[in-house]
């Protein structure tokens, strides 16, 4: 049994003051932080649940057109949101590909963005992990590794990250908004999470005590909802975790790509954005030769990590499919199987 404090602060401030050690968390909801902390994997010495703070849970329309989004709503009241469906298709998509019903009706914005990865020896205590105890090795490595990372991963840890949320978010260049002990201040969701590097025990560029607030969308994420789409492969239907999954959203003007955002997930160890593929679709038409260019320039620095070499043309396959689809219109109607790679592209929206 470990001993934790456990403190519910009336205000943002005092949280982040609570929060200011290294030993101590933040806990909304907990759907991954309790387990981690039952298997003996996380260990905070001080708990700082946020979930009675004010003004966290609230979605806001932003005079510019933006849409910022409180660190505590919901994933399914986002999910199910008609008018964030409708200009966030892709997003919608993810999140109800995500976990399960009941964790989506628990499971927080803010939560979704920090969760750990999936890697079976991080969850193991009697496995060499370096991200769970740095310096100690990674079993992944020799180990059953053929779901790990095939992009931007290092020797001393080839985890993924899980979340399908922000995969569709990095492409549309969302932003985080953080509250620390020197104020706050804006990071985009790009730069939030770390590669591994030979720290692999540091995720992301949070400082102790630092509380994300709130997930701003930007105006111009709108512009994309007619052609914008996220496809997720996983080994069973549901409440499963990405082999690998992509987002793409398009601007298609007189046959032409105007704009292209591209991001993949399941291949490394933060959402994926392909800005190099992006750039070889502007200004092109929509085909099929187009997509599977840009495919390869997305996974051209691809290298298996283990037994996943797979995965580099899977991801391939899948960001051609999403392009596919998502240049022959967002459905009207979210998918009865959201994010499947083998749903029709047409229906009528639907989110009820
Ligand atoms: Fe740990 Fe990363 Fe290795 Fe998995 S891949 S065992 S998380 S160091």
């Amino acid at each position: 049994m470990n001993n934790f404090e456990y403190i519910r602060p009336a205000t943002i401030s005092d949280a982040v003051t609570a929060a200011s050690r290294p030993d101590a968390a933040y806990l909304a909801s907990g759907t991954n932080l309790l387990d981690l902390m039952k298997g003996g994997i996380a260990h905070p010495s001080r708990l700082v649940d946020i979930t009675r703070l004010p003004g966290l849970d609230r979605v806001e329309r932003l005079p510019d057109g933006g849409l910022r989004i409180g660190t505590l709503v919901r994933n399914a009241d986002l999910a199910h949101d008609p008018d964030f469906a409708r200009c966030y298709p892709a997003v919608t998509e993810a999140l109800l590909s995500g976990a399960s019903a009941q964790l989506r009706n628990a499971a927080t914005v803010g939560g979704n963005l920090l969760q750990r990865t999936r890697c079976g020896y991080f969850y193991d205590v009697a496995s060499a992990c370096n991200k769970r105890r740095p310096g100690s090795g990674c079993d992944a490595g020799d180990g059953e590794n053929r779901l790990h990372a095939v992009l931007g991963w290092s020797k001393a840890c080839i985890a993924t990250h899980p979340s399908d949320f922000c995969v569709p978010l990095v492409a549309l260049d969302a932003v985080v908004e953080i509250e620390g002990r020197n104020g706050r201040r804006e990071v985009a969701l790009e730069s939030l999470h770390r590669l591994p590097g030979d720290t692999p025990e540091q995720e992301n560029v949070l400082e102790p005590g630092d509380l994300i607030v709130a997930l701003r969308l930007p105006a111009e994420a709108r512009a994309f909802a007619p052609h914008a789409r996220y496809l997720k492969v996983r080994e069973r239907t549901s409440y499963a975790f990405a082999v690998v999954s992509a987002a793409a959203a398009l601007r298609i003007e007189q046959g032409k790509i105007k704009d292209v955002r591209l991001a993949l997930g399941g291949v490394a160890a933060k959402p994926w954005r392909a800005r190099a593929a992006e750039e070889g679709l502007a200004g092109a038409g929509p085909t099929a030769d187009a997509f599977r260019r840009a495919a390869q320039v997305a996974l051209a620095d691809a290298k298996p990590s283990g037994d996943n070499l797979f995965k580099i043309e899977l991801a391939q396959r899948i960001l051609v499919r999403t392009l596919t689809l998502a240049a022959a219109g967002t459905p009207d109607r979210i998918p009865a199987l959201p994010a499947s790679a083998f749903s029709s592209v047409s229906g009528a929206l639907h989110v009820a």
